[in-house]
Parts: structure tokens; C-alpha cells; sequence
């Protein structure tokens, strides 16, 4: 396993930490997998299924073949993340009317987001390295799994959080595992932008979505449910993206699967941006060159309310492979598919509810066939935001005490 700079092809060995290529470009962990055996590996993975108690029980640690075979197993930080629910709920299928729809919810980590997939080895290679002091730029999920990681590793965490546009339940979760929270009067883009700037002065290990070791196990999303498929996959993988980390991070493991000839066919990627906070989208349906960044992001996805996406040439590429679409919706359209997801009994916060709003516009724009199959991934999960929860209950308000039974029975 190699870094490679995505810019002048410059290279060095995992052993060490460095944020940026002298260059200003972004690294990538560069790894030939073409030597390994896919069939072999399957099996492998099934055996892993059983595990209970060992690094092998976690749904990201099963594929350390295809992640970091290189880290010895005495330095992982793990809370048995992924094993995340694949669902498949029958009455979302049919009123949209699509031949086959699944859910993967990540939403269902231990720090509720998909952050975890990735931290779980950005901390350990950092932990590895000798690193005690962890930091990271975040609109709140990426700060509470370093928090929770760091915390679980020994370690401290610090976290820059803009001084709005986030949730607070993000922040005080983040608190709770004992980070420092820095508050600054900017955007994530700056967080982003300082950190480049001071951290090595400072010691510290960056943990920011162009992490390439957070990428690699994001990677195990799609691995995990690849492998709860029985190794098919549907036509379609629709993924919110902010900073495109995870729609980079599904791209390069479907690549994997795809190389090793562990899946038949390799599905299609659908990245959806909320349409206030959409550089990437706009990029893309443009066919413009380079990414113009959005100064002032504005979304009610606060996870998604990012203006200047790091990882937007790798992201690119990996839809280059895939041939994927980008598609941006509305806060509308984000919350009404919310409600549609939290009453199916699954629930999700509302990033994650633009994978369900782009899928219904793909079918509207006929991008998406109804006779096609889709799976939807779900970020973070439906508490990680209480204030659109406020907002959109509408709780009756009767003194039940003094109900009668015919009375209940008209409010049920
Ligand atoms: C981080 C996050 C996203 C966006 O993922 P990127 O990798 O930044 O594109 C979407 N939803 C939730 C809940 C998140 O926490
Ligand atoms: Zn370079």
C-alpha cells in the first residue's frame, strides 16, 4: 500500500501522516488487488460472520484484505461498526414504483453516521503511528465518531465546528466523549483551510474527509452490502454528497469488487446534492472543467452544507468509472422524502433522506428506469437532528387524563 498524489503522481509509504502532497494536491492510497483471490475472499468473509468479539466482527474490519492488510491487528480502534440493517421496505417500493429498492443504513453505526465506517482506521493508522491527538473540520457527524473514536483509543479529539448551520445535537454528542469543541465564525471550507495551515505544527492527526485511510473503510459500505446481497448488487447505488467522500469512498469499492470479479455487473452511482449546497451537480451538468465553490452554502441538510468539496476530482473519476449521474433536490423535497423514510419505521436525518428525493427525480426524469433496482444509502440517523424533528411533529395536545375511551378512540 502506497499515498499517491492525486496531482503530480509523487508517492510515499503508509508509515507516516502528511495531509497534503507539497504540491497542494490530495493524496490517494494507491493498491494493486489484482493479485488476490475474490472467490477466496468471499469465503473468507462469510467465515468472519460469525465472529463476535474479535476485530472480525466488525463490519469493517471483515474486509481488512481489501482496506489496510498492513495494520497489525493489536493497533485497531473498533466499536463493531457497520453490520448496519439492509432494508427492503415494501410500501416506499411501491409508491415510488420501482422493480426493487433496498436501504442501507448506516444511520445505524455506533456514533449514528457512516463517519464511523472511515474513522474506525483513520484513528488506528494515527494510533499506529504514535499520534495522541486528533483533530478534524466538520458540520458535526465526522467531529462526534472522531470524539467517540479518539475516546476509545486513549486519545483526545479536537474538533473546529462552524458557529451555525449545524445541528447542536451533533455538537453535544460530540461534547459527551470528551472532544474539544471549537466554535469559529466560518464555514466548514475554513475548518478545512486552518487545519491544512497548523496542524503539523501542532502535532496533530487530521481526520477531514480527505483522509485517505477514512475513505478506505468507507469503502466496506458497499462491501458489506454486496456481501448481504449475495454478492449482486442493483442497478443503482444513490448516495448524498457534501464533501463527496463517501460517494468516492463507494466508487473505489465497487472498483475493487468489480476488478476481483466478486459482482457479475457493476452498478450504476447516482450522487444527489441538495440544490443549495450543489457545486459539484452544477459542475457536472455543466461539463464545466473545474468546480466553482459556493461561498455560502445553505441547506436544511446541514451535512451536506458544504460550498467547496475537497474531494471533487476524485469523486469525478470514480462516477467516470460507473457511469454515474449527480442530480441536485430541494429542502423540500429532502424532508418530505425524510417523513416518507422516518414513517416507514427506518428513519434517518435529513442528509440522508436526499438519497430517497434523487431517486424519485431520476424516475421522474426517466435517468432511472422503473423497471430498474436501486438502493438508497442512508447517512446518519433520524436523533442526530432535533430541531427539523421539532419542526416538522405536529404533536396533539389533549389532557389525556381526563379522556374517555370514545374520546382515544377518535384520536387513534
Ligand atoms: C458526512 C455526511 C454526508 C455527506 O457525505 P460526504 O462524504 O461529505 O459527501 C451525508 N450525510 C450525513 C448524515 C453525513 O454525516
Ligand atoms: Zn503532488
Amino acid at each position: 500500500m502506497k499515498l499517491e498524489c492525486l496531482n503530480c503522481g509523487q508517492t510515499w509509504n503508509w508509515q507516516q501522516f502528511i495531509i497534503k502532497c507539497p504540491c497542494g494536491g490530495r493524496l490517494e492510497i494507491k493498491r494493486d488487488v489484482a493479485g488476490l483471490d475474490g472467490e477466496r475472499l468471499k469465503e473468507i468473509f462469510r467465515e468472519r460472520l460469525r465472529e463476535r468479539m474479535s476485530i472480525y466482527a466488525s463490519g469493517v474490519w471483515r474486509y481488512k484484505e481489501l482496506i489496510f492488510p498492513e495494520l497489525p491487528e493489536d493497533r485497531i480502534v473498533t466499536k463493531y461498526e457497520g453490520n448496519t440493517g439492509l432494508y427492503a421496505p415494501e410500501p416506499i417500493r411501491k409508491n415510488i414504483g420501482i422493480r426493487g429498492l433496498h436501504f442501507k443504513a448506516q444511520s445505524e453505526n455506533p456514533s449514528g453516521s457512516f463517519k464511523d465506517n472511515g474513522m474506525t482506521v483513520a484513528v488506528s493508522h494515527g494510533r499506529h503511528l504514535g499520534y495522541t491527538r486528533f483533530a478534524c473540520s466538520s458540520t458535526g457527524n465526522t467531529s462526534a465518531s472522531l470524539a467517540m473514536y479518539a475516546a476509545m483509543g486513549e486519545s483526545s479529539s479536537f474538533v473546529f465546528v462552524p458557529e451555525s448551520g449545524i445541528s447542536e445535537n451533533k455538537v453535544m454528542q460530540t461534547l459527551a466523549y470528551g472532544a474539544k469543541v471549537i466554535r469559529f465564525d466560518g464555514t466548514y471550507d475554513d475548518g478545512i483551510v486552518f487545519l491544512e495551515q497548523y496542524a503539523k505544527d501542532l502535532g496533530l492527526y487530521v481526520c477531514n474527509s480527505i483522509n485517505p485511510f477514512r475513505i478506505a473503510g468507507q469503502k466496506s459500505i458497499i462491501y458489506e452490502a454486496a456481501q448481504y446481497l449475495n454478492w449482486e448488487l442493483p442497478d443503482w447505488i444513490i448516495v448524498p454528497g457534501g464533501a463527496l467522500s463517501n460517494v468516492t469512498a463507494i466508487g473505489k469499492g465497487l472498483e475493487d469488487l468489480w476488478t476481483l470479479g466478486m459482482i457479475p455487473k457493476c452498478p450504476r452511482i447516482a450522487l444527489v446534492q441538495a440544490e443549495g449546497a450543489s457545486p459539484f451537480h452544477k459542475m457536472m451538468a455543466a461539463g464545466a472543467e473545474k468546480l466553482r465553490p459556493e461561498p455560502e452554502p445553505q441547506t436544511v441538510a446541514s451535512a451536506l452544507n458544504i460550498g467547496n468539496p475537497p474531494s471533487w476530482k476524485a469523486a469525478r473519476r470514480v462516477l467516470e468509472f460507473c457511469r454515474g449521474v449527480t442530480c441536485s433536490v430541494t429542502d423540500e423535497e429532502i424532508l418530505l422524502s425524510k417523513q416518507i423514510i422516518d414513517r416507514s419505521g427506518i428513519g434517518c436525518e435529513p442528509a440522508s433522506a436526499a438519497s430517497l428525493a434523487g431517486l424519485r427525480k431520476l424516475l421522474a426524469e426517466k435517468v432511472i428506469d422503473k423497471d430498474e433496482t436501486a438502493l438508497c444509502i442512508l447517512t446518519g440517523n433520524l436523533l442526530k437532528d432535533t430541531d427539523v424533528l421539532s419542526k416538522m411533529a405536529n404533536p396533539g395536545r389533549a389532557a389525556y387524563s381526563s379522556l374517555t375511551v370514545e374520546e382515544i378512540e377518535t384520536l387513534l
